[in-house]
């Protein structure tokens, strides 16, 4: 039977009076992929910012390995073996590709657990490119790299990653979802953020769809796909 690793509980959430998550409640079984989608400004970052405990939750749960981390310090979340990779990637294009990761590892806890070693031999096209700057790879090499940084320090289980695809052409899309399918290979859990709906719903086995802050529909992945009417009611997909 599926183990459940990730346990999100009737979370709300709000930015000062602004309340943006309702109840919010999912899970996510160890060894899975998990897509989260919906439309602009639904609450998806939030949701994610919330796991990570950057934004704090007003009420409800978050269990991670059975254990309740809302509340906890982000660097606390990291050591329980979550790790974020950001929208918009955010890597510093002036910096090699071994600055980048050696800066991530200075900000976290140290390089000594840091393991770039494990880092180039999971992802040879860094190794490669160690000495490059990261502005003159291409978008779907600084992806690889902007989750490279999320692997660094203590050991991931599971693995947020918020808008992998964005500002991406098609074809780097597919070498993206081959990284995160390569990572999932490796035993690491993924909770895929994506506005692009149907690349996250290729990849994940279960979909949730949030609407307004609020989850409206969860269903396999490959259901939803195939079910015309609710991608065009929940994602506006024609
Ligand atoms: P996008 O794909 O555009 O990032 P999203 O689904 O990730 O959308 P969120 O970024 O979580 O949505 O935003 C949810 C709501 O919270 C939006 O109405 C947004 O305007 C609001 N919001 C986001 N960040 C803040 C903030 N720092 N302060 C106040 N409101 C915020």
């Amino acid at each position: 039977m599926a183990e459940e690793l990730l346990s999100v509980s009737s979370i709300n959430t709000h930015y000062g009076q602004s309340h943006v998550l309702f109840d919010v409640s999912l899970s996510v079984d160890r060894g899975g992929i998990v897509a989260l989608v919906g439309r602009n400004g639904a609450g998806k970052t939030t949701t994610l910012r919330s796991i990570m405990c950057l934004t704090p939750v007003s009420s409800g749960t978050i269990t991670m390995n059975g254990e309740e981390i809302q509340g906890l310090q982000p660097h606390a979340v990291r050591k329980r073996g979550i790790s974020w990779v950001p929208e918009g990637r955010r890597v510093f294009g002036d910096l090699t590709v071994e600055e980048n990761l050696r800066l991530a590892a200075h900000t976290g806890e140290g390089d000594k657990r840091a393991g770039f070693e494990e880092i180039y031999d999971r992802f040879p096209r860094l190794d490669e490119r160690r000495t490059q700057k990261a502005g003159t790879m291409s978008g779907g090499e600084q992806q690889m790299l902007a989750i490279a940084r999320g692997l660094l320090g203590p050991e991931t289980d599971l693995l947020l990653l918020d808008e992998p695809s964005e500002g991406l052409a098609p074809q780097i899309v597919e070498d993206v979802k081959d990284i995160i399918r390569d990572l999932n290979d490796d035993g690491v859990t993924i909770l895929l953020v994506e506005q692009n709906a149907e690349m996250a719903l290729d990849l994940a086995d279960l979909a949730y769809v949030l609407e307004t802050g609020e989850v409206v529909h969860d269903a396999p992945a490959s259901e939803l796909l195939s079910d015309r009417s609710a991608m065009e009611t929940y994602l506006g997909v024609k």
